[in-house]
């Protein structure tokens, strides 16, 4: 990175960085983000900032506005979401985050997913007679909690790329709060429709206010999660993992039913991953691999559909959705048989991507006819080694996460792309008292019923979807891509892909298209926008769409003109993100 064009501003930007980042929005009392559709989109030419909070943002631009990196951007905006959108990532979560650092052209992932502790077992989500529990009892189990890694992924990301210190980046996030801000309409939703499980825990006294949830416009005050932040700027990250903090951790998740510890806190560790590659239209896509099924499945979908030249047909036309929905269900076939922790299961990455297989798969979809019966093929004929996992029938009453994805594009060359998350809204519902933060249920990605590749063992980390991506053109960043939405993410980033390199469509029209999503024959979803005798020709055909649309996953995304350096930024309909864009002259 250019750490000399930094030092040049450094004392003048630590100035205004502790008067405009702790300040990003002016306001007397609470801070009251600009929730409007205005921020959909923007443009600039020396940043871009992306994120599903206008608070977020607005906490990255300054960031990057007072000469910081990317990496600096999305520490503090990391630490801001943790506080703006509390039922999303946080403190107890973890997360993918790609950095692609512009002085050396090197592509790398830290990867801080949340691990089993080492009391975990692969009957835990079992009840006494064998069957399954329920997934509304896994959730609030404190059995579901992963050990947190968020914080020791950012620490890892500043050892490696922060120019800023470490106080300054944690500054604004302390600040919101401590001053609280007003809440919108999606997280006053969020609180309503989760009432009962935060009601059950200690985030009842953050998010009610005399047994009443919080409305849209109330001030969200988090007095306990500025103390934990202030200790972690005191103290370092380490203090969190090894204190008064990692004790209260572990008591909380006992206190549910789960057997963390201390220890386990002590011993968490990130890996630094390397990106899978594809090519889609002439691109070079890095994106996420396994313990995320994202990547490998993502760009197995591109690979089956680049034959069909998609953008023949009209974009909301049933051919399209067609190919798509069989292209779906050979992928996610494929990803419950064989996708696990590569520490844990080989993962046959190379069967399931070499392009031989690829066109065996392809060659299963029909323009005209929906394949009744998609199984999962064999990827080990295609690579060395051997089918060593079962497939194992798993209950299917997971209800898919929501996350959050935000993205972070600086001067510099530097390009961020991170996904992060508790897996539910509000993760396990259980608030580490005190401390007022929220604890992951990311343990409840492991299949319930053991004896597969991704069934629960100690210190394993659960199979993902999240696909945090970037595109590149001849080496160059070109497009950042990522989305919350459990299993729905890695279609939503596909087809956010194929909205833009197959359909030349601008960023913010590829991000809000209408998406759809299928992972077998009885389950489909879509998004308001597509035709209703488009649903109905489809059904007609022999898929099987809901009658109502509903929301699926929340796209946001950067794209750079590689011709002009051009930034434009979007994000999606369905939460009140926002994207900044950096001018020169400002
Ligand atoms: N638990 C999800 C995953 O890792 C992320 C949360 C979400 O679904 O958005 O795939």
């Amino acid at each position: 990175m250019k750490y000399y064009l930094r030092r040049l501003g450094l004392a003048f930007s630590l100035v205004l960085l502790v008067f405009t980042a702790a300040h990003p929005v002016v306001s007397a009392e609470a801070y009251q983000p600009d929730y409007t559709e205005e921020n959909d989109v923007a443009t600039g030419n020396e940043g871009m900032v992306v994120s599903a909070h206008p608070l977020a943002s607005e906490t990255g631009y300054n960031i990057l506005n007072n000469g910081g990196n990317a990496m600096d951007a999305a520490i503090a905006m990391q630490y801001v979401l943790t506080v703006a959108e509390p039922m999303m990532s946080g403190l107890g979560g973890g997360g993918f985050m790609m950095v692609h650092e512009g002085e050396t052209g090197k592509t790398s992932i830290i990867n801080s997913r949340e691990r089993a502790p080492g009391g975990a077992d692969s009957e835990m989500f079992l009840d006494d007679e064998g069957e399954a529990l329920p997934f509304e009892e896994r959730v609030r189990s404190g059995k579901s909690v992963g050990v947190p890694g968020t914080l020791r992924g950012l620490e890892h990301a500043h050892a490696q790329w922060g120019t800023i210190d470490m106080n300054e980046l944690i500054a604004p996030a302390i600040s919101i709060a401590e001053e609280g801000f007003a809440i919108d309409d999606f997280l006053a939703n969020q609180i309503s429709d989760n009432a009962e499980k935060l009601q059950a825990t200690a985030a009842k006294d953050v998010f009610f206010e005399d047994e009443e949830a919080l409305k849209e416009g109330d001030v969200l005050v988090q007095k306990d999660l500025a103390k934990t932040l202030g200790l972690i700027r005191d103290n370092g990250i380490d203090y969190f993992y090894n204190s008064e903090i990692s004790e209260a951790t572990a008591n909380a998740v006992q206190e549910f039913g789960g057997s963390m510890t201390k220890e386990d806190l002590s011993n968490y560790q990130v890996t630094q991953d390397e990106p899978i590659w594809g090519e889609f239209n002439g691109y070079d896509i890095a994106t996420m691999p396994p313990p995320s099924s994202g990547g490998v499945f993502m760009l197995q979908m591109l690979g089956m559909l680049d034959d069909f030249g998609l953008s023949q047909y009209d974009s909301k036309s049933a051919e399209k959705y067609h190919l798509l929905a069989e292209a779906m269900h050979l992928a996610y076939a494929d990803r419950a048989e064989y996708a696990g922790d590569p520490e844990f299961v080989d993962v046959p990455v190379e069967g399931l991507l070499n392009p031989d297989y690829i066109d065996e798969r392809k060659n299963l979809i029909s323009l005209d006819e929906v394949n009744e019966n998609p199984e999962a093929g064999n990827p080990w004929d295609y690579q060395e080694g051997k089918d060593e996992v079962e497939n194992v029938e798993q209950p299917n009453d997971k209800v898919d996460g929501q996350t959050t994805h935000f993205s972070v594009a600086d001067k510099f060359g530097n390009v961020v792309s991170y996904t992060t998350t508790i897996e539910q809204v509000f993760g396990s519902g259980i608030m580490v008292p005190g401390y007022g933060f929220m604890l992951n249920n990311e343990l409840t990605d492991f299949d319930a019923e053991p004896g597969g590749a991704n069934e629960v063992q100690p210190n394993k980390r659960p199979l993902s979807s999240m696909t945090p991506t970037i595109v590149f053109d001849n080496g160059t960043p070109v497009m950042t891509a990522g989305s919350p939405g459990g299993q729905t993410i890695i279609t939503s980033v596909l087809q956010t892909i194929i909205n833009t390199y197959e359909y030349n469509m601008d960023i913010h029209s590829a991000v809000t298209e209408p998406r759809i999503f299928s992972s077998d024959i009885e389950s489909y979803r879509f998004e308001e926008g597509v035709p209703e005798e488009v649903i109905q020709s489809l059904n007609e055909m022999g898929h099987n769409f809901e009658d109502e649309s509903e929301a699926i996953g929340n796209v946001s995304s950067i794209k750079i003109d590689p011709d002009t350096g051009e930034y434009s930024g979007a994000t999606d309909r369905n939460r009140n993100g926002a994207a900044f864009g950096l001018q020169s002259g400002e």
